[in-house]
């Protein structure tokens, strides 16, 4: 139950939403609410101030000349109705567990800015290569994915910043994918994912890790290595792994080079059916 006393705003534009969170209270800002109304009902969070979101105009996926542009406050649902949303973020929220209140709540933006190491989004987005446009009062910055996610549950916005929207290169978005979750039942959130898109010249040439480091790991690869040698290199590279009640480090560790060899080979198999 909450207790404390808040002041609630609802801005209805982006301009509103910065003069909101600009100011000296702790501010909570809500986007679908799942993560923050919990931690204020465990009086984990106890804002003076709650910015509610769901007014902003920040939802919504579009697609631009060359990107696609995703709204932070789009829910999982809202990602599975949109005719431009990327197949790559529609296998994704096709994916989010907790059922239809989660994906009728749950936003993109709310999960990148939570930083959960095992969620889905920052993985997903760093697979992506997208880019974070960043609002204050100061203006706009871009931030991209692989450097937004600082560790776990931080990233690179600062006091008085949010998150306006979310870049996807289209070109990214076009080519043969893999995406991968491991569970250890199917109602929980994921253990480790692996996002492979494959590159321009047609190979499997990078892999994304989530849930096994406090941030996503890439694993950059020349596109002839064996399994073994995907498994034991994406191994290799997480240097800050993560452990919870669910899976310790050594477990997400190994789980993380089985993935990472499951995202490369269905990527090559499709590569070598489009080849036939
Ligand atoms: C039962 C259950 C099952 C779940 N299953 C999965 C799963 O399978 N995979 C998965 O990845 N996740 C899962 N989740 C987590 C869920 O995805 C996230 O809770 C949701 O996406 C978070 O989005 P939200 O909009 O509700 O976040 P909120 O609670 O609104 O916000 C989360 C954090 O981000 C901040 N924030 C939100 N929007 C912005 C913004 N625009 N700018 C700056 N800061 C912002 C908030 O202040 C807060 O700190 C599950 C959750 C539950 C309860």
């Amino acid at each position: 139950m909450i207790l404390d006393r808040f002041e609630y705003l609802r801005p209805s534009n982006v301009d509103e939403v910065v003069t909101a969170i600009t100011t000296e209270d702790e501010v909570a800002i809500i986007s679908g609410g799942t993560w923050v109304v919990q931690q204020m009902g465990q009086h984990l969070r106890r804002p003076k101030v709650v910015v509610d979101l769901s007014a902003a105009g920040l939802s919504g996926v579009s697609t631009n000349q060359d990107t696609i542009s995703i709204g932070p406050s789009t829910t999982y649902t809202q990602l599975l109705e949109a005719g431009d949303t990327p197949p790559f973020l529609r296998k994704v929220a096709s994916g989010i567990t907790g059922g239809i209140q989660i994906r009728n709540a749950g936003t993109i933006g709310g999960s990148a800015c939570f930083a959960y190491p095992p969620s889905d989004a920052p993985g997903a987005l760093v697979t992506l290569n997208a880019t974070m446009v960043l609002r204050s009062g100061d203006g706009q910055r871009k931030v991209a994915a692989t450097d937004f996610f600082l560790d776990a549950l931080t990233t690179a916005l600062r006091p008085g910043e949010f998150l306006e929207e979310i870049l996807v290169p289209i070109a990214d978005t076009e080519r043969i994918f893999s995406y991968q979750k491991f569970r250890n039942v199917t109602g929980s959130t994921p253990i480790v994912t692996a996002g492979c898109i494959a590159s321009e010249d047609g190979l499997a040439k990078r892999v994304v890790i989530g849930g096994a480091a406090t941030t996503p790991v890439v694993v950059d690869l020349a596109g002839d290595e064996s399994e073994d040698e995907i498994a034991d290199l994406t191994r290799s590279l997480i240097s800050h792994p993560w452990s919870d009640a669910l899976a310790n480090a050594n477990y997400r560790r190994h789980t993380a080079g089985t993935m990472a060899t499951r995202a490369v080979r269905a990527v090559r198999e499709q590569i070598e059916g489009e080849e036939r």
